[in-house]
Formats: C-alpha cells, structure tokens, sequence
C-alpha cells in the first residue's frame, strides 16, 4: 500500500482535489492532458454569481498546485492502462513531446517570435491565430512554450533563439509507471459543436459563435484584447443575443440540462453592457433555471439594472443579410405570433458534455457510464464521489453538470474519500 495518488484531469475540481490530499501529506501524481493546468475555468472571463475574475481566482491555485512539495504534474500526458486494485494501482502514463524541454525552457517566449508558423489557437476556440511554438495561454501552469507538432516544418529557428537549449524536434513519447492506492477522476467537459444544427447557421455565419468564444472574445487576454466587436468585420456590437439550450435539453443531441447556461448567459449580457452601456441584450430561453443561493437575484438584477431582455422563445431560424446582420426568427408566445430580430452578434449556450475520451477513459479504469456518458455513481444519495470500483473516487463535470463551486466542493469530497481509503489501510 503507498501514499500515493493518482488524479486524472486538472480543472479546478482536480487542481482542489490534489491540494487537498497533498495538504494532508499524501504524494499526488496530476495527470492533464493539455499543456497546462487549469481546465475550462481557465478560459472564462469573469464567473457567475460574483463576476469575479476567473484568471485572478484560478492562477494562484494553478501555481499553489504545480509548485506544491507533494505533487508532481504531468501535462500532455494520458493514461494508458490500469491494473491491480484500491490499494494497489499500476498505472502506465504516455507523455506525449512538447519538443520543449520542461526543466530548461524559461518561459522567455523567443521561440514564440522566432516561429514563422501560424495556425488556429485552439484555447482561443479558433478565433486568432498561435504561432507553431507557442504558450498555451499566457497564464500557462507550467509556464513552459509548446511545439504544435501538425503546423512544425522543423525549420529550426525556434532551436537557434532558445539560449536555455530547450528546443529538442527530436523528444520522443515517454512512458511512466506509477503505483498508487487510489484514483480520484475530474476529466470535466467538452462543449457541443452546433454544426451540424443548421438552422443556426454556426460555421456558415461568421457572427453566430458559441458561448466559449464569447468568454474569449471579451477576455482583456484574448483574440481581441477583450473589445466585443462583430467577428466578420471587426464592427461594434449594438444588439447582441444569447439563445440558450442549443444542443442540450434535446431528445437527439443531450436530453439533460447543462445546468449553468441561464446563469452564464445572464453573466455575458451584463459584462456586454459593462463593455457598453448602450448595447442591447436579448436572451432566448426555454426556462430560467437559477437554483443556486441568490441566483434568481442575479437574474433579476440582469433585468432591473442592465436592461437584458428574456425572450421566452427557442428560435427556428437565423438567416444573414447582406451586411452580415443576423435576423432571428421565433415564435412569439405573448403576441402568439412569429417575430424577428435583427441583431450583430449571435452566441449560442451549447450543450456541455462529458469530456471527449470518458468512454475509452471508464474502459480503461473498469468504471461504468451513466445513460448520458458521465460517470455512474455506486450510489449517488450515500456514496456521491464513489465510482463502481473501490478506490476509484470522481468529482467535478465529469460526474454530472455542475458550477464551479459545486466542483470545488465536490472535489473536497473525493479527496476526502480517497485519503480516508489511504488512512484506513495505514491502520490496519
Ligand atoms: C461558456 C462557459 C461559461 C461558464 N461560466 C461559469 C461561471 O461563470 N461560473 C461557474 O461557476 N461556472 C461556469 N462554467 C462552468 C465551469 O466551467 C465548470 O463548472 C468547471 O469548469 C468544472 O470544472 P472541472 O474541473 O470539473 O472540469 P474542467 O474545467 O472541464 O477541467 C477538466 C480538466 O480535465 C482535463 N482532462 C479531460 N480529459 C482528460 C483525460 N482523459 N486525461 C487527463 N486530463 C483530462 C481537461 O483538459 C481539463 O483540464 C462555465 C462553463 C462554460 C462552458
């Protein structure tokens, strides 16, 4: 039996679940798959129900974690194989190169300026561009620049900039063995792509985007240095709206409901009036579900103090002009009558899903999925962080829809369970 454990994932609910257990003199091993810590939290802009800064919240939790004695993180990195059982995991993990050296690079950034190479900026859900070497993001946890394999032509200019000799075109995928008691699970979610409901016209129109490039694009750190303008041509944005439950709350894409849409929406059209204070504001909704202590408040001072309108409507079309304005069409149900609007930005609340990779993930650990591909809880009344397998403990998204402060919580409760586990064995 080690002290050891394993924690696969590093959102907020896996960077608290490893502060907690290395605070109790556990030894962590944080598997990510990304090149930094920080999940999806990392890429907001302000978070409901304080409109805090995300970023200011997040990073001293991303570096607390990284720097703590007591865990060791692995970005890029995935889990490949499990066997044994509670008490005694062997864990293989595949690191996969960032062709940057971890223990050399600075963080400098030269080999960012010396790459002639652009592409889309995945953490800027494709709105800018990243060069080939790269930060992931500029709050990065490790602060340690990456080499997008798919758009590197090896010209070797980052090689000859990088005074540290960090660059290696060379780095191989590694291999790791771990031993460990327990494994606490915070893979967290994906979003939904709306192409393929056309009626939305996603992809087609440049100005309808989804919710996660709204946080980017009024992010002072973002593609556009946070001015919320129109995506087709750089103008100002005078009426904007939200239509929510896109993808979710939909028999044929995710029936349930992603829980945080009605708040974060609210979020956005009040940070848009703050941007601007004579935008427009409309959200399209299907309820308003705001069931988190003073959540209905937020709302309600979304409607008294920012002037939002809340059109109970789900709409059937958007259709472009020729100046690239979106008319929306819905039914009316006050007026019973069908309605359009024309508005300059469109953002839809997309479904949030169990992230990519559960299935293979619950494959590999032995561990059951629910009707809607999160993971089953062996009980979800008495055992709410217990997977199927003893000493396989989940927490966060990935076990169902929640906000942040659920998944902190609910990261506490993991962490308790599995080092409790620890502490049962060490006793007996
Ligand atoms: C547009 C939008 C706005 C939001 N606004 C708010 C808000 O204002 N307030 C609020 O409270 N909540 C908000 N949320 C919800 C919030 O993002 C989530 O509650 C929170 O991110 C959940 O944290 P998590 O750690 O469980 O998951 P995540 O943040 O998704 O983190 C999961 C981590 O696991 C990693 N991972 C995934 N699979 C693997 C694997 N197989 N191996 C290794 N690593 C893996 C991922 O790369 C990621 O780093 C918002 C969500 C969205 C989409």
């Amino acid at each position: 039996m080690t002290e050891n454990i394993l924690v696969i994932g590093g959102g907020i609910a896996g960077i608290q679940a490893s502060l907690d257990l290395a605070d109790k003199g556990l030894n962590v091993y944080l598997v990510e798959k990304s090149p930094s810590i920080g999940g999806r939290m990392a890429q907001l802009d302000k978070t409901f129900p304080t409109n805090d800064c995300s970023i200011c919240i997040l990073a001293p939790k991303m570096i607390d974690c990284f720097n703590h004695p007591n865990i060791t993180v692995y970005t890029c990195s995935d889990v490949k194989s499990v066997n044994g059982s509670a008490g005694n995991f062997k864990v293989k993990v595949l690191r996969r190169p960032r062709y940057i050296d971890e223990e050399k690079c600075t963080g400098c950034g030269d080999c960012i300026h010396a790459c002639p190479y652009e592409s889309p900026d995945e953490f800027n859900v494709g709105l800018g561009k990243k060069r080939s070497a790269h930060l992931y993001f500029q709050q990065a946890v490790p602060r340690v620049a990456i080499i997008d394999e798919k758009t590197c032509t090896k010209c070797g200019n980052c090689k000859i900039v990088c005074e540290a000799g960090a660059v290696d075109l060379d780095q191989k995928p590694k291999e790791l063995e771990l031993e460990v008691s327990a494994i606490v699970v915070a893979t967290g979610l994906d979003v939904f792509d709306p192409s393929a409901m056309s009626e939305y016209g996603y992809g087609k129109y440049r100005n309808v985007i989804t919710s996660i490039q709204y946080e980017r694009l009024i992010n002072a750190a973002g593609p556009t240095g946070g001015h919320l303008e129109r995506i087709s041509d750089k103008g100002r944005v005078k009426r904007l709206a939200f239509i929510q439950c896109v993808g979710s709350r939909d028999v044929k894409n995710s029936p349930y409901c992603s829980t945080v849409c009605c708040m974060f929406s609210t979020k956005s059209a009040t940070l848009a009036r703050e941007h601007d204070p004579d935008i427009e504001n409309y959200i399209f909704y299907t309820e308003m579900r705001a069931s988190g202590k003073r959540f209905q408040e937020y709302i309600d001072r979304g409607k008294t103090e920012y002037g939002i309108h809340y059109i109970r409507a789900k709409p059937g079309e958007i259709k472009e002009n020729e100046k690239k304005d979106l008319v929306i069409w819905y039914y009316d149900r006050e007026s019973e009558s069908v309605k359009s609007l024309e508005v300059d930005l469109v953002v839809l609340a997309v479904s949030l899903l169990p992230s990519r990779g559960s299935v293979d993930l619950a494959k590999i650990l032995g561990i059951d999925l629910d009707e809607d591909g999160f993971f089953k809880l062996k009980d979800k009344l008495y055992s709410p962080v217990d997977t199927n397998v003893s000493g396989i403990f989940v927490c966060g998204y990935s076990k169902r829809p929640m906000d942040i402060t659920d998944a902190v919580i609910d990261a506490s409760g993991a962490s308790a369970r599995a080092a409790e586990f620890v502490a049962a064995a060490r006793c007996r």
